[in-house]
């Protein structure tokens, strides 16, 4: 029983009454929300984890507590999941459990660069002054990012913390970002609160100078402002966990298990808006933060089966609750697991970001859920921020840890884009790269001993053995890529390509060996029928040519170079324009 339990109880009775439907109740009752709202809170119970395995396609499942569970839909999954027939409950709706009168309680607004006591729900007008002023107050070290703009046209903003905070430096990136649920409101202020420590601690506390000196550090404090000023600019009261599609965006990313719509909706503003942040920023580390529970959860959400670096994970979430639990009250942050879980073990989710980042863009992202009630009351954000701005700090260090350094040319001594490989370990995804400008890489793994291998197009791969990997502390790694250019191997043979591939038009041609001497290329459709040669002079190291393939149709195709020393066959896939 946490601190909570008694004042859910007595919510959870009082204001159930007007919606609770038994099997015979009326159904208009639940239209007028989705009316008024676009969607529902409810509550149901399963007799196997399996049945909320199929449920969780169609509507958003927020929480499980033993065979009982919370969801959110809006109209069209309700309407599936009451053709499953589970009795259920409707209840009141998060973001409407404290009083409006409450919420806007705020303190006087101060401009940039003044110390706010952030025990206050900004408007969404201060948010946005906040935000400029962070910058404005801090111009050497915070810089402020438009990431995209929401269905409604508010902006998702984030700054970036770091010194020479205009340039991508050698340094590990750490994102945190918070109510994509727009109801779960607490993680909303904690990161104001937190650039705002960040910022003003600069040059007097040594933690956090070194911290902000040698990492690159984003902080989005509102990924889902449609949603969490679903009841106007003026207040938080009457947000909603989805947008104003009514979307759940945590389910609506592309998902590795079930592909690129695994909620059968297309991607929202939002949803775009981040994968284009994500696969420009390159992210080490993130955490995307709730609430509604409090627990630590890490990947996967989709798969049943546990990432390569599980006792990584079990590590970084024990330290974030066990860090909670010393500076928080009584019970704090015990929820599931004593406060960290699984994902999939605690029940399954797809479509969230978290797997997304894990998969797609090779960064170890975690769901951190940091209160048991949604919309935090304003007179608890100061203590809430008390139990967990160190874990906030702890995790930012983590990204300093296991094995990172520099990957350059050992000719040129330039900075080159490699796949950091660890040999026997990795696997979806968990591989990280070095990439340009810097040839910067970092890897945070659990302690051990490790071979990894760094691979670059046109370089011979290279292998380290027996790496040792301390917990929290890092091992610097610099590695120098020898070029092809200077030796001739099975492996360079292997690198001739035709980029893009698939694509269409004019193609490149990259022979990256050969000396001098004469080389044909040939092109067969699917049916071996050849369609197009061409002889090439190889004169270089790195011979590049253009082909120009306007003249076939899209489809299958095979291609063939043959010289004196090489035969080789691989697929090209022309597509329309
Ligand atoms: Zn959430």
């Amino acid at each position: 029983m946490n601190r909570y339990g008694f004042l859910f109880i007595l919510l959870f009775f009082v204001s159930v009454n007007p919606y609770s439907r038994a099997q015979n109740s009326v159904f208009p009752k639940v239209d007028n929300l989705f009316m008024e709202r676009g969607e529902v809170y409810f509550k149901f119970s399963v007799t196997s984890p399996d049945e909320i395995n199929s449920l969780t396609h169609i509507i958003s499942i927020d929480k499980v507590n033993g065979n009982e569970v919370f969801a959110y839909a809006n109209k069209k999954g309700f309407i599936q999941f009451r053709k499953s027939n589970h009795p259920y409950k409707i209840l009141p709706a998060p973001g409407l459990l404290i009083p409006g009168s409450e919420l806007t309680r705020f303190s006087p607004f101060l401009k940039s660069g003044s110390k706010t006591v952030w025990n206050f729900y900004p408007t969404y007008e201060q948010f946005l002054d906040y935000m400029v002023g962070f910058a404005a107050g801090h111009p050497d070290i915070c810089n402020l990012d438009t990431i995209g703009t929401s269905v409604q046209g508010r902006l998702l903003l984030a700054v970036k913390i770091s010194d020479n905070v205009h340039q991508q430096e050698a340094e590990p990136r750490v994102l945190y970002t918070a109510a994509i649920h727009g109801d779960e409101t607490g993680g909303y202020v904690l990161m104001l609160h937190l650039i705002d420590y960040l910022l003003l601690s600069y040059g007097s506390d040594q933690r956090i100078t070194d911290l902000i000196n040698s990492t690159e550090i984003f902080i989005n404090p509102l990924a889902n402002p449609d949603g969490t000023y679903f009841g106007g600019n003026n207040s938080v009261f009457g947000a909603t966990r989805y947008n104003a599609n009514f979307i759940d965006l945590n389910r609506n990313y592309p998902d590795p298990k079930l592909g690129l719509h695994p909620d059968n909706e297309a991607w929202q503003p939002e949803t775009m808006a981040f994968m284009t942040y994500g696969q420009n920023n390159h992210f080490t580390l993130s955490a995307n933060f709730h609430g509604g529970s409090e627990v630590f959860n890490y990947p996967w959400d989709t798969w049943e089966k546990l990432t390569p670096d599980d006792s990584w994970w079990q590590f970084v979430g024990r330290q974030w609750a066990d860090t909670a639990q010393k500076y928080g009250s009584m019970g704090y942050f015990t929820d599931v697991n004593n406060g960290i879980t699984n994902g999939h073990a605690w029940y399954e989710i797809n479509g969230g970001r978290q797997d997304y980042m894990n998969y797609w863009h090779h960064c170890r992202e975690a769901t951190v859920e940091i209160s048991n009630i949604k919309l935090l009351p304003t007179n608890q954000l100061d203590s809430f921020w008390l139990y967990n701005y160190t874990s906030f700090l702890n995790y930012i260090e983590q990204s300093h840890f296991g094995v990172n350094g520099l990957v350059t040319d050992s000719i040129t001594g330039q900075p080159v884009f490699s796949r950091v490989f660890i040999n026997n370990h990795d696997e979806d995804s968990s591989d990280v790269f070095s990439y340009l400008p810097s040839g910067f890489f970092a890897r945070p793994v659990f302690e051990g001993t490790y071979d990894i291998t760094f691979s670059s197009p046109s370089y011979f791969s290279k292998t380290f053995n027996n790496v040792v990997i301390n917990n929290g502390q890092p091992t610097t790694l610099n590695v120098q890529m020898k070029p092809y250019s200077h030796g001739k191997t099975e492996e360079a043979i292997s690198k001739v390509m035709i980029y893009p591939n698939p694509g269409s038009g004019i193609f490149k041609l990259m022979i990256p060996f050969g000396k001098k001497g004469n080389c044909i290329i040939k092109i067969m459709n699917g049916l071996g029928k050849e369609v197009y040669s061409e002889n090439l002079i190889l004169n270089s190291d790195n011979n590049l040519y253009n082909l120009n393939l306007n003249g076939l149709s899209s489809g299958l195709y095979f291609f063939n170079i043959i010289s004196q020393k090489i035969s080789l066959t691989d697929k090209l896939i022309i597509c329309d324009d």
